[in-house]
């Protein structure tokens, strides 16, 4: 069964190919394109690359397409992407307008040129489907919640991996097992009497912290929309509500503007003084320049917020998981945010986290209570196997 799984942003489209046939994972082959004008255009050439490199004769022998959408009004899931499910997305644009738009379009071409096959979405919130109540409520009017104003917690595919892949790495492939089946038997999330408390930390250019409880999502420090939380590269992180309306009155800026400035100006980027990598912010860190130090410090200060928050609401952790890029491949966040939790569970040992980068590798001391690994994520792995899940499903396999 092959498994093509596209990732569309406004501008690109990258993809992957999967064969997921029998007990098989295997990534046959990836690709992608920048400076995307037409979607068709890349969608075709992205097909002629597939066929051209021998991996499929015809499009025909692609079970289905998947993706990676962001949010959809009333719509959360493993869901085949049809014109209901595009039509709630897009009266969610304004929430994602970075996300939705391109998701839309693209799918709709997709779908165009291959209209035999079954387009599948993974919705990144739908890790959180069985999240507490009270943890995706904001304390809002009723009529505003029904508007859609809660948390819905984002990067669903990248902690579902991790819940998945560290359930393994602790010998609990009981997890694991109940894990994978979530999304397909709408099951839950109680495993009683066995708990596995996991804190998965992906720290990237967009960045979250969730709780995971017997390989179910309990909550994330994404939102309503994917820009609150931890700063983000360019983007804002949480905010007090009242900052908008201020600044709005304070400099006459319109809606639109204060948007921009919280999307592109805000973050690393607005605390540094203009550098959005963390890599940049380090290295004017490391050559005494203050607000760099300062952007470093918020960052590792709100992770250590949103761990703490999970350590209390899980009553402490099994394990603590760091991924994404920043997550994968830095020894000194990973230190600088895991120091003095000793008595909470937590320590690293030094040498195994500054050798890990980019690769699967426990760095907790051998005598700490609570383990922590680096794991690289896979979140087009996640995609392919929910449409296999699905498509299994639908068929009754
Ligand atoms: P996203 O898809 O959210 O942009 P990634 O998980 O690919 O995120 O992370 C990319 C980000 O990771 C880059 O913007 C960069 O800031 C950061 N990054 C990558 N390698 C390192 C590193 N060695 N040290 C610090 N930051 C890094």
């Amino acid at each position: 069964m092959k498994i093509l799984v596209a990732n569309l942003g406004s501008t690109s489209l990258k993809y992957r190919l999967f064969d997921c046939s029998g007990g098989e994972e295997r990534m046959l082959t990836r690709g992608g394109f920048e400076r995307v004008q037409e979607y068709s255009e890349a969608i075709d050439s992205c097909l002629d690359e597939l066929k051209s490199g021998g991996w499929i004769s015809d499009e025909s022998e692609l079970a289905a397409v998947g993706f990676k959408p962001i949010l959809a009004k009333g719509i959360t899931g493993c869901v085949l992407m049809d014109e209901a499910v595009l039509a709630a997305m897009e009266e969610c644009n304004c929430i994602a307008p970075a996300h939705n738009p391109p998701y839309v379009e693209g799918v709709r071409k997709f779908a165009g040129r291959m209209p035999e096959t079954p387009m599948i979405g993974l919705f990144e919130t739908a890790f959180y489907q069985w999240a507490p109540e009270e943890a995706m409520r904001y304390a809002v009017p009723e009529q505003w919640y029904e508007m859609g104003v809660r948390r819905w917690g984002y990067h669903g595919a990248s902690h579902k991996f991790i819940a998945e892949r560290s359930a393994e790495l602790l010998g609990r492939d009981d997890v694991a097992a109940r894990s994978r089946t979530l999304y397909v038997n709408n099951g839950g999330a109680e495993l009683r009497g066995t708990d596995l408390r996991v804190i998965s930390c992906h720290l990237g250019g967009s960045s979250s912290i969730t709780g995971i409880l017997n390989g179910a999502g309990i909550g994330n420090s994404l939102g309503m929309s994917p820009q609150s939380g931890l700063p983000h590269n360019n983007r804002v992180g949480d905010l007090d509500s009242f900052a908008v309306p201020f600044i709005m009155r304070r400099t006459g800026c319109d809606v639109a503007e204060v948007e921009r400035m919280l999307c592109k100006e805000s973050g690393l980027k607005g605390l540094s003084g203009g550098f959005n990598d963390l890599r940049d912010v380090l290295e004017r860190a490391a050559h005494g320049d203050a607000r760099a130090q300062l952007a470093f410090r918020v960052l590792v200060h709100h992770a250590r917020h949103w761990i703490g928050a999970f350590l209390a609401e899980l009553n402490g952790a099994d394990a603590i998981v760091f991924t994404a890029g920043i997550g994968e491949n830095n020894p000194q966040v990973r230190d600088a945010v895991c120091r003095g939790l000793d008595q909470l569970g937590v320590k690293l040992d030094a040498d195994a986290n500054s050798i890990a980068t980019g690769i699967e590798r426990k760095i907790s001391a051998a005598d700490s209570p609570v383990q922590a690994w680096v794991i690289p994520t896979n979140e087009e792995l996640v995609i392919a196997r929910e449409a296999k899940r699905f498509l299994e499903c639908r068929s009754g396999t």
